[in-house]
């Protein structure tokens, strides 16, 4: 499991994250929500190590991942979906999601193109290998980095503002892609989100996090059961 401790991080004078605690079990689908500049991304950066906290701790496993010689277990393995999803245009679909097995030289042609073949089925893009990455529609191109990302075979996934830049049928798509994730992938998922609905529908537990720190941890039916004010105003300016 992952279990941040009272995480706190500033930039010069803006205090961005408070006192973070939260604890991600093994297999969850677990949501960050919260208003713009909150500090959601700069979280997700500290769980992959893209940026060091100022005090607190992120523990996977029991392990401290900043660390000076972390003894993160081996064979974990994390792995980010970026907003801007960053797949390379100039290469096809087949090749965006099997750069990573290549570079790395983790195992044979052949088996490259089965694992190329099988993450593409997973997201449900099956036989688009040969596309290009200029021709997807906006919801494709961010299946295709979720493809690339599995790939990598990560114990944990996670998820930058996915249904940014989507439409709502798009969203949706997108929301049921990451939830079979789950029936056929052995994953931990993390995603952050100003989209309440999209979290509401896909998540075991949603936290809502603000300036001065977590403001609201649950399952969906307790976010909108929720009568903390905070809680109430997200959900009515947000729904
Ligand atoms: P949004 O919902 O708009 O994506 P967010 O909750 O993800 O917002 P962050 O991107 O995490 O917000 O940023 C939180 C604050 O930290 C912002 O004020 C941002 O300007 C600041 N910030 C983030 N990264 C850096 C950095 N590397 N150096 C300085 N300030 C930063
Ligand atoms: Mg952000």
């Amino acid at each position: 499991g992952i279990r941040i401790e009272n995480l706190c991080k500033s930039f010069g004078d803006n205090r961005v994250l408070t006192n973070i605690s939260l604890e991600i079990e093994p297999g969850e689908t677990f949501s960050i929500i919260g208003p713009s500049g909150t500090g959601k991304s700069v979280l997700l950066k500290h769980i992959v190590k893209l940026e060091a906290p100022d005090s607190g701790r992120i523990l996977i496993d029991g392990q401290d991942i900043h660390e000076k010689n972390p003894k993160v277990p081996r064979n974990y393995r994390y792995s980010m979906v970026f907003q801007s999803s960053a797949l390379f245009n100039s290469l096809s679909v087949g090749e965006n999601v099997g750069l990573w097995l290549r570079e790395n030289r983790i195992c044979t042609e052949s088996r490259i193109r089965r694992i190329i073949r099988e993450k593409l089925r997973l997201v449900g893009l099956a036989g688009k290998e040969a596309m290009l990455t200029s021709e997807l529609s906006g919801g494709m191109k961010k299946r295709v980095a979720i493809a690339r990302s599995l790939a990598m075979n990560p114990d944990l996934i996670l998820y930058d503002e996915p249904t940014a830049e989507l439409d709502p049928v798009t969203s949706d798509e997108l929301a049921r892609v990451i939830m079979n994730l789950k029936q056929s992938v052995n994953l931990t998922t993390i995603i952050v989100t100003h989209d309440l609905n999209f979290a509401l529908y896909l998540s075991d537990r949603v936290a809502m996090i603000n300036k001065d720190g977590i403001v609201e941890v649950g399952t969906p039916d307790q976010i909108k059961a929720s009568t903390n004010p905070i809680v109430r105003n997200f959900i009515y300016t947000t729904t």
